[in-house]
Order: structure tokens, then C-alpha cells, then sequence
């Protein structure tokens, strides 16, 4: 087979079938779905171990090692054995390990699965701390590479670690990239040579050998640099690409009239705009009245006062003559941003009815959800159409079903996170001579190379400060197991709000009651762009029984549940309700409405009030089950208390224990009231390497190495690159190298640019 392949060009589209054999080839693709040598050579070593630190016989005496030493060592199981421990709760597995003529004690605890990894006559690296144990020398949990029976005399001068299963090791992965790369022709370069020269990057070929088989750190280092480059880049390009195909129609030119409802609006706000309430202002004023494109994000933390932002925006394009609309993520949410939106506006937005603006200058607000009955749907639909509701209020899924609107001049959308690239491109492509501008909203901040990342398609502006008064939220962890009295304490300091005429929320993280709905309304996903892969690459996949959950561990609190026992219990005598996802929409609107309104005292709710929900008077919110919840999410969830001048508090009650990594995270985020500083503790706890590929849809994108956290500058250089090679070749006729790299980060349907220019 070698043979003849050899009279032939392999290049990154070879199968591997074809570049090595049936035999080898067959796992590749059943355990990792490599098929191709791209696929293979794209799959890189997750970490390398250097050979030279590597500890292989006695060359080393036994008085020379120290406990608490950090080794590798090269050895070979010489027996292992598992059992359950005795006087403690848990499994344990020992593993004597022989280098040279030394042993040593690798032990595990709660991982039963590893005597089957470690069978006698196993040949692995072990990476780990030394301890003294029975007199000898011991690795408590050391990680580990398998390497295979006899191997010792093939190690390069730095062993590359890869993402392998327990079918197939790193240690074969490493042999079929070797055998690929023997017979591998140079794949060209896609840089142009300019760009590679400029950045001090190398070739393609030298970076896709070097990172498999380096011989020192440095080449390593250089080939990732590369290999990151060319990912940074081809996600630039589309980027870049999506924002000029975005600008190609214009957009209606909404110039400011200063005799119309913006101007009237400003006129009766009851407060004082932020500074940078204001500024954010000034620069979308001057954007709506351009016929580019608006393509704006709008970040800014709970509480910051986007909506009034984004109704100025909209009631210049009202007074242009044209219609807005914003788009929100639930039906819930709608609801409440239609009624604060005619609150805000009284009598103008009351066009056609009584107690309109006597001057005449008034709009409508419309809301159009999913739940509305047929008749009220098709007068709905009437106003957006005939243009007699200058704003509408949908959800996403509505709107996007082709509602008609006379001359739709601005969409904004809020909390972008549940909004991605995708339905963005679909709004900007409504049928007409003319494309909307677009204002998208979000609270979660988002660190610059993410936002540069997957909203390179859109400008950023930001709401950096609060609105002047604001209290801030006091927050405290409850360990409830460790700590009962604190609980009770809790409920009792509701009855004090609610005396004080207050509102408090309880939330709970599952609906409950009607049975068997275990998790049919999943704590909401984290915001896509933080939503990672959470399993650890390193952990063993597909564990069959063995890390089956504690079985004492309880379900999650449901709202079904604790409602009523609040209600008979420690909250007997307050005027509580319940609020989740699955009630019907009229019922969730009446008790909105009825919270809103000062008629319910408690409110027990599910995540539905995560985003949006605005009730000053509400000055208490008690977190059931935090634990369960995602850092950003408690974050929003919290900014639902402090919105008004009073004092206000949140405690996140769980029964995690005392010390655990689940409570010290509830006590970090209790003491970071700051939404930037959360989002960076949210990147920590979670593993932060794939929060790109999970938004770009993980296995299916171009992107293996590109890290946010890390590769800010590199980004950053990336997307001027970008933008300077598009402005030049705009759909990259000139650079078919750049559009297949395009395409191969991003995948055929995200490259779609390129067709549409
Ligand atoms: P978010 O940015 O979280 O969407 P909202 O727009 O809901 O914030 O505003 C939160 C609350 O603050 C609302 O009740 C709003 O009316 C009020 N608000 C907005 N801007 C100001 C301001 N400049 N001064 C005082 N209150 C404000
Ligand atoms: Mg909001």
C-alpha cells in the first residue's frame, strides 16, 4: 500500500485509508472520526512531555527523590490492584510501578475505571507529586499517558500527549501521524508570503510537521503560533466578511428631527440619563440617521439602562417615519418589555387612543407573541403591517416567521445571547430595496477577543457605569447543610421586606409538580459564547457505571414543590405565587403583572425572570440550589433586585459543603458585584479552551487551538489583517488559498459571504 501511495500526491483531503492502511486508518476513525490526513494532522497534541525530564531507571538514587518533588517517570505496571476502602466511603486503586530497578505507588481514589487503564505490563508516563508511603514512594492521582508495551527506544526529544480514548492511546496516535507525515507533500501555504513574512510566521508545511514533532519548545511554540494564526485568521475573514455582505444593502436614512417623539421623550424622562447612557445615545443618533448599516452590539451590565437607550433609538426611527422592533427571548420577557415600554412612554405611545399626546405626537406599541389569541394575532399583525405600531414587541421565534411590516427601519435585540450569528444574518436579509439596522443587547459581558470573535460582524459600544443612586446588591452565600440557622434567618428577614413594603423572589432551578418533568425546563444554557464543552479532554470518555452519581444526591428544588411548602410554612401569611415556563401565558402574564403592581408579595419563579424581568419594588431575591446554577447566570439572575434607591439583597443558598469547590465558587461570586470581573470568573471555573468551539459548533469547525483568553492580541491583529486583504479582494477571487482556509475554519454554510458578494 505504502508503495504505490508513494508515486502520489497526499495532501490534507488523502483519506487515511489510503495514507496508511485499513489497520491503522480504522480506529482513527471509529474512535476519534479522523478520516482524513487534515483530520489527523489537525488533530494536535494537547500537551508535550520533555524527554530529558523524563526519570527512566535507578539513574537516580532513592535518597536523591524529596516528597512533595514534582516527576515524570517511565515505567511499566507491575501489578494493580482495586478494592473499596474500609474505614473511609470510596474506592482506591494502587498501581506498582517499576523504573528500572525503583517502585513506586501510583494511587486513585473514586476511579475504579483505572485498573483496567493500568494492567500489568502497561508502559506509561506518570506526571506527579512524590509523597513517602509504607516506607516507599507514592503518586497520589498522577496523570498519566499509556504509551504501549516496549516502547522506551522510539521517545522523540518531546513526546507529544494527544486527546486519545482507552482504545486508542496517544502513544498510537503519535505513530500514525509519524507514518502520515513521512509521506506527506508540502499542502502549500495559504498566506500570501507578505502576511507570513510580516508576522514572522512559518509555512504550513514546516508548522503542520513541527507540531507534531518538535524537537525543542521553541519549534513547538512557532508552529502553534502558526497553526492559532490560521484560525484567527479564517474567523476574521468570515467575520469581516459577514459585516460587508451586511453593508452591501443600505440601510433607510432616520435622520433626528428635534420637533418629534425623541425630543418629546427626552423631555419627560423622569431621571437624568448616564453619561454614558447619553454618549451610546449621541453615536446610535448619528448611525440611524447614515444609510450604512447599523450593526451594533450594546453591552452593559444588569441594571445599566439599556432599554432606554434602545427606545430613543427606536422613537428616531418612528419620527423618521419608519418602524422598530424588539425582539426578546421569551414571552414573558416580551410582555414585560411591551408594558415598560408604553409606561415609559405614556401618552405617546398612546396614538389613536384616549389620553394620547395632546400635540399629536404619539406611536403604538404593539406586542406579538405565539400565545396571543387568533383574533388579537391578526390585529396584531395588521398594525405591524399597515405601520399604525411604530414599535413592535415579538419574541425571536415570532418575528422571524416573515411577519410583514410597512417600512421596518431598526431591530433590536436583547440579550443577545441566545441570538447568534445565524438569525442576525436573516434579519439583515428581509426581502426590500432596504436592510434594517440592528441593535443587539446583551448583559453578559464579554471579554474583547470573544466580542472581536463571534461578533465580529457587529461594532461594540458599552454602558460602563450605573445609574446614579444604585444600591448595591448585598450577597451572601448560605451553606444551608453547614448552617441551618442562617435559612431561617432568611425567611424571616422576607416577612421584615414584605413588612416594609417590599417584594422578594425565591428561585428554584426546576419547575416541578405534574411529575416526570425532571429537567424538562433546564436551568437556561449559559450564554452560548461561554457555554464550553465542561468535561475535562483529559477525563476518561464514556465511563460506563463507574462515576454514576451519588445516589443520595436529591433532585433539584422545584418551584411545584417549595411553593406550597413556603406558603404553609415559614412564608404562611404572605400573598406568594408561583412563575415557570410551562404555565400558560395569560396565567404568567397575570402574575407578572400582579408582581409588577405591588399585589404579590413573594414571587416563586423558575430562571423565566433571569433576563429583563424590572421590578424596582422587588429588594430580596433567595437563590434555591445555586449551586445549580451557571456563575453568569446567578449574576443576571440577581440583577433583578437593586433596581430601585432601596437597599437590596441576594443570598445563594446551597447545601454544598463547607470548603467544597461549588460553595467557594458562590462565596467568589458573592463578593464580585462587578458584571466584567464575573465573566472572567466564569471563564476560570469553566475550562475556557472551548468556548469557542462550542459556538462554532464543535466538532464540525476549523477551530483546534484558538483560545479567547489567550490569543487576544493575536486576534486582534488577525482582524485588521482581515479587513485590510477584503478591502481589497471582497469575496477573495484573487486569494483562492484564503477562501478554502476560510471555509475550512468556518465550514461551507458560515462562508456563505463569499457566494452573496
Ligand atoms: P438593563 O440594562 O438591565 O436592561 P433597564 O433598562 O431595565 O436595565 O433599566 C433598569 C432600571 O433603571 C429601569 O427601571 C430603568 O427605568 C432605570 N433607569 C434607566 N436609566 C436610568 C437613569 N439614567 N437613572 C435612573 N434610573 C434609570
Ligand atoms: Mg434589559
Amino acid at each position: 500500500m505504502r508503495d504505490d501511495i508513494l508515486d502520489r500526491v497526499v495532501g490534507m483531503d488523502t483519506s487515511l485509508l489510503t495514507a496508511l492502511g485499513d489497520k491503522t486508518a480504522r480506529p482513527l476513525a471509529r474512535q476519534l472520526e479522523l478520516h482524513t490526513v487534515g483530520d489527523l494532522l489537525r488533530h494536535y497534541p494537547r500537551r508535550y512531555i520533555e524527554h530529558a525530564t523524563v526519570t527512566h531507571t535507578s539513574d537516580r538514587e532513592d535518597s536523591r527523590f524529596r516528597p512533595g518533588e514534582h516527576v515524570t517517570l517511565l515505567g511499566t505496571v507491575e501489578k494493580v490492584t482495586g478494592r473499596r476502602m474500609r474505614h473511609r466511603k470510596g474506592h482506591i486503586v494502587e498501581a506498582t510501578v517499576a523504573v528500572g530497578a525503583q517502585r513506586f505507588t501510583c494511587t486513585f481514589f473514586n476511579q475504579p475505571y483505572r485498573e483496567r487503564d493500568l494492567g500489568a505490563g502497561t508502559t506509561a508516563l506518570f506526571s506527579g507529586d512524590l509523597s513517602r508511603y509504607k516506607g516507599g514512594w507514592q503518586l497520589a492521582a498522577p496523570e498519566f499517558s499509556v504509551l504501549g508495551p516496549g516502547v522506551s527506544a522510539q521517545l522523540p526529544g518531546l513526546i507529544p500527549v494527544y486527546p486519545a480514548t482507552r482504545k486508542l492511546r496517544s502513544w498510537a496516535i503519535m505513530m500514525a501521524v509519524r507514518q502520515v507525515l513521512d509521506v506527506f507533500d508540502d499542502p502549500g501555504d495559504p498566506l500570501p508570503e507578505v502576511l507570513r513574512a510580516s508576522h514572522g510566521l512559518m509555512s504550513l508545511g514546516d508548522a503542520l510537521h513541527r507540531v507534531h514533532l518538535p524537537d525543542t519548545r521553541e519549534e513547538q511554540v512557532a508552529a502553534r503560533r502558526r497553526l492559532v494564526w490560521d484560525e484567527a485568521f479564517g474567523l476574521q475573514l468570515a467575520m469581516a466578511g459577514r459585516r460587508a455582505s451586511a453593508t452591501t444593502r443600505p440601510a433607510a436614512a432616520c435622520p433626528r428631527r428635534d420637533d418629534g417623539l425623541a425630543a418629546a421623550f427626552d423631555a419627560r424622562l423622569p431621571f437624568a440619563l448616564t453619561d454614558s447612557q447619553r454618549a451610546v445615545g449621541e453615536s446610535l443618533a448619528d448611525a440611524l440617521a447614515g444609510t450604512e448599516p447599523l450593526n451594533r452590539l450594546l453591552q452593559g451590565d444588569v441594571g445599566s439602562g439599556k432599554t432606554v437607550v434602545a427606545l430613543r433609538a427606536m422613537l428616531q426611527v418612528v419620527d423618521a417615519g419608519r418602524q422598530a422592533v424588539l425582539l426578546a427571548p421569551t414571552e414573558v420577557l416580551a410582555a414585560q418589555h411591551a408594558r415598560s415600554l408604553q409606561a415609559m412612554l405614556g401618552p405617546l405611545g398612546r396614538a389613536g387612543e384616549l389620553g394620547a399626546d395632546p400635540d399629536g405626537r404619539a406611536t403604538r406599541v404593539t406586542l406579538l407573541t405565539g400565545s396571543l389569541g387568533a383574533k388579537a394575532r391578526r390585529e396584531a399583525l395588521l398594525d405591524a403591517q399597515s405601520g399604525s405600531a411604530g414599535i413592535v414587541v415579538g419574541t425571536h421565534a415570532v418575528i422571524q416567521q416573515g411577519v410583514a411590516f410597512a417600512d421596518l427601519g431598526l431591530v433590536v435585540v436583547d440579550e443577545q445571547h441566545r441570538f447568534g450569528v445565524h438569525q442576525r444574518d436573516e434579519l439583515r436579509s428581509r426581502p426590500g430595496p432596504t436592510t434594517p439596522h440592528v441593535l443587539v443587547m446583551t448583559a453578559t459581558p464579554i471579554p474583547r477577543t470573544v466580542a472581536l470573535t463571534l461578533y465580529g460582524d457587529l461594532d461594540t459600544s458599552a454602558l460602563d457605569e450605573l445609574p446614579a443612586g444604585r444600591q448595591p446588591i448585598a450577597t451572601t452565600a448560605v451553606p444551608a447543610r453547614i448552617r441551618p440557622r442562617w435559612l431561617e434567618r432568611a425567611w424571616e428577614r422576607v416577612h421584615e421586606e414584605v413588612a416594609a413594603g417590599h417584594q422578594v423572589y425565591v428561585v428554584c432551578p426546576r419547575i416541578g409538580e405534574e411529575g416526570g418533568d425532571e429537567g424538562a425546563e433546564p436551568a437556561e444554557p449559559l450564554p452560548d459564547h461561554l457555554a464550553g464543552d465542561l468535561l475535562d479532554p483529559e477525563a476518561p470518555p464514556e465511563e460506563d457505571d463507574d462515576e454514576a452519581a451519588d445516589p443520595t444526591e436529591r433532585p433539584p428544588l422545584a418551584v411545584g414543590e417549595v411553593a406550597p411548602q413556603l406558603a404553609e410554612g415559614p412564608l404562611s401569611g404572605l400573598r406568594l405565587e408561583m412563575l415557570h415556563g410551562r404555565m400558560p401565558a395569560d396565567e404568567k402574564d397575570a402574575v407578572m403583572r400582579a408582581f409588577g403592581e405591588g399585589r404579590v408579595d413573594v414571587l416563586v419563579a423558575t430562571t423565566v425572570i433571569e433576563v429583563g424581568v424590572d421590578v424596582p419594588n422587588a429588594t430580596m431575591m433567595i437563590i434555591l440550589d445555586a449551586d445549580r446554577f451557571g456563575v453568569s447566570q446567578l449574576h443576571q439572575l440577581r440583577g433583578r433586585v437593586g433596581r430601585g434607591a432601596a437597599a437590596s439583597s441576594c443570598l445563594f443558598v446551597t447545601d454544598a459543603a463547607e470548603g467544597s469547590p461549588a460553595l467557594t465558587r458562590l462565596e467568589r461570586l458573592a463578593a464580585t458585584p462587578d458584571g466584567f470581573e464575573v465573566s472572567r470568573l466564569d471563564l476560570e471555573v469553566r475550562d475556557e479552551g472551548d468556548v469557542l468551539g462550542a459556538q462554532q459548533s464543535g466538532r464540525q469547525s476549523g477551530l483546534h487551538m484558538l483560545s479567547v483568553l489567550k490569543h487576544e492580541e493575536l486576534v486582534a491583529e488577525a482582524r485588521d489583517e482581515a479587513r485590510t486583504v477584503l478591502a481589497d479582494d471582497p469575496s477573495l477571487a484573487r486569494h483562492p488559498g484564503l477562501a478554502a482556509l476560510v471555509r475550512s475554519v468556518v465550514g461551507d454554510e458560515r462562508a456563505d459571504f463569499l457566494e452573496r458578494l
